[in-house]
């Protein structure tokens, strides 16, 4: 559908300004509250522009996970050791292919800096390491495994560090109650105490630019009635992922085509689309970050397989990373094999993830029953299967290489939970940034007085994901698009 108010709009087209300030940050989220705070600290009257009653977007619901290393005070407490080089060797291999290098190389080499930084904002973390396989960890420990790092291939490629750093809460409770609440609560308050003032209810629509092609302002709708806000220094953007845009969602990832998750309504696109009505660059477009809606504690002790009967990739690893197997390579096709005994034993362990404890959908005496039952290829199960088991009984996967922790042979009676389907997700792509956070034109060049940050840009994720890189990445050059707009 046609939208021409996303064109920009010529500054001598504006009689008179509604707002002013020198720094406008539109979303007032991760990515928003962090610029906010830096651009006022570099001494900028700043205003945030958003678009729902309250500040918060997807950050304030998050599980709170942000992914920092190299020797955070917290991992250390905690009895780890972690390099900047060995979280640069990680980041690149498992968010990769295409990765934005001198992204990830300022992101390792400032990670220290940020998690000081986020404590000294009044971020809190409790010194303690939850160490069992999970999207979160159910209580309110500080540190755990959030991209796979401890589990084949990555633990062969470089020593494995936990970097999920998640702000201390207790009684959580997903998508309601999470610990993104205890990481925005402080920073926004932060954000108030040096003045940075907020309008609310009011909908971002494009840029005003001058005659230089610089961006001086913004347009935006609240109530159905144009208002106008002019940058005296620059413009931020922070408006969150085009997973809620069917259009666009369609046109670039369409494998998540009717299944956003962890993301909001908000999350419609329009920065991007601002951004490319001025000729902006944009990376990653497909990529995409995908839930799979299984316990973790459950799928490491079993063998997920595909719908030929076969494994693809070692259970115990980081989930996102299941579930962009699952649906990228595996047509969206799997289940979880798992004996009575491994089940039981999945279903007594410590998740947060209680509600994705999906009950077995056929349960047999025989691998060969069961399959027939699932309606696989007759041999199919049972080849991999005496395959996995004959390993598994001197306690090693040669195969795909699951810690010998989690391998076990798998007996009977013997059940398979079916995941066919149960993927979700949001979109990585947006933006072309540099490491300033810049938003870059086509032809290389930043474009004056726009900055940009978060999942309206492309950041350290170009198709590989990990928990934390979301809340991570916004807040890093968050702050950075801050004191590039103040400057
Ligand atoms: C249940 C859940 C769990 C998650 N867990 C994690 C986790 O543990 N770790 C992690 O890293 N990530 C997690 N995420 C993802 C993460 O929260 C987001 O990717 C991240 O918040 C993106 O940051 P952002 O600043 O770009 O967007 P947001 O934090 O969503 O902020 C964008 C803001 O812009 C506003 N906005 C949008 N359009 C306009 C407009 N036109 N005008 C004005 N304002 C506008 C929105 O209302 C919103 O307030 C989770 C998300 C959810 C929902």
């Amino acid at each position: 559908m046609a939208d021409a108010t996303i064109n920009p709009i010529s500054a001598a087209d504006i009689t008179t300004w509604d707002y002013e300030a020198d720094v406008v940050v539109a979303g007032y989220g991760i990515a928003g509250v962090t610029a906010a705070i830096e651009a006022a600290r570099a001494g900028s009257e700043v205003l945030v522009l958003e678009r729902t009653g309250g500040w918060g977007g997807a950050a304030s619901q998050a599980g709170g996970i942000i992914y920092l290393g190299g020797g955070t005070p917290l991992q250390k407490a905690c009895g780890f050791d972690d390099t900047v080089d060995n979280m640069k060797t990680f980041m690149k291999a498992a968010l990769g292919p295409g990765t934005d290098d001198a992204k990830i190389d300022a992101y390792c080499e400032g990670s220290v800096d940020h998690f000081n930084w986020l404590v000294d904002a009044g971020v809190a973390f409790k010194e303690t390491f939850w160490g069992q396989p999970g999207w979160e960890p159910p209580y309110d420990d500080g540190l755990m495994y959030s991209g796979g790092e401890n589990a084949a291939p990555f633990n062969t490629l470089v020593d494995p560090a936990p970097r999920g750093h998640v702000p201390q809460m207790s009684g959580k409770t997903t998508s309601e109650h999470g610990a993104g609440f205890m990481l925005m609560t402080p920073l926004v308050e932060t954000a108030e105490k040096l003045g940075v003032r907020a309008e609310y209810d009011l909908r971002v629509q494009t840029v005003v630019v001058d005659e230089s092609g610089r961006v001086v302002g913004i347009v935006a709708k609240r109530y159905g009635k144009d208002v106008t806000i002019r940058a005296r220094k620059g413009v931020v953007l922070a408006m969150g992922s085009f997973a809620y845009n069917d259009e666009m969602v369609r046109s670039n990832a369409p494998k998540i085509f009717g299944h956003p998750a962890a993301s909001i309504e908000a999350h419609d696109g329009r920065a991007i689309q601002i951004g490319q009505a001025l000729g902006a660059d944009t990376a990653h477009m497909d990529a995409t970050e995908v839930a799979f809606f299984c316990d973790p504690q459950l799928m490491a002790r079993g063998i997920l397989v595909n719908g030929r009967g076969q494994r693809f990739i070692p259970e115990d690893t980081y989930p996102g990373r299941i579930g962009q197997a699952a649906l990228f390579q595996q047509d969206n096709q799997a289940f979880l094999v798992i004996d009575e005994a491994a089940y039981e034993e999945g279903v007594a362990a410590e998740t947060k993830t209680i509600q994705l404890r999906a009950q077995p959908k056929w349960v047999a005496e025989t691998v060969e029953e069961l399959e027939a039952e699932m309606g696989l290829v007759a041999g199919a199960l049972q080849s991999t299967v005496d395959v996995y088991n004959r390993h598994a009984a001197e306690g090693s996967d040669p195969l795909l290489g699951k810690n010998s922790e989690w391998v076990k042979p798998i007996g009977s009676p013997v059940a398979a939970i079916d995941l066919r389907g149960r993927t979700g997700g949001f979109t990585l792509g947006g933006l072309k940034t540099n490491v300033n956070s810049e938003v870059l034109h086509v032809s290389g060049e930043p474009i004056p007085g726009l900055f940009a940050a978060g999942r309206c840009t492309s950041g350290v994720c170009a198709g590989g994901y990990a928990s934390g890189t979301s809340l991570g990445d916004g807040s890093f050059f968050g702050r950075r698009a801050g004191i590039s707009a103040a400057r």
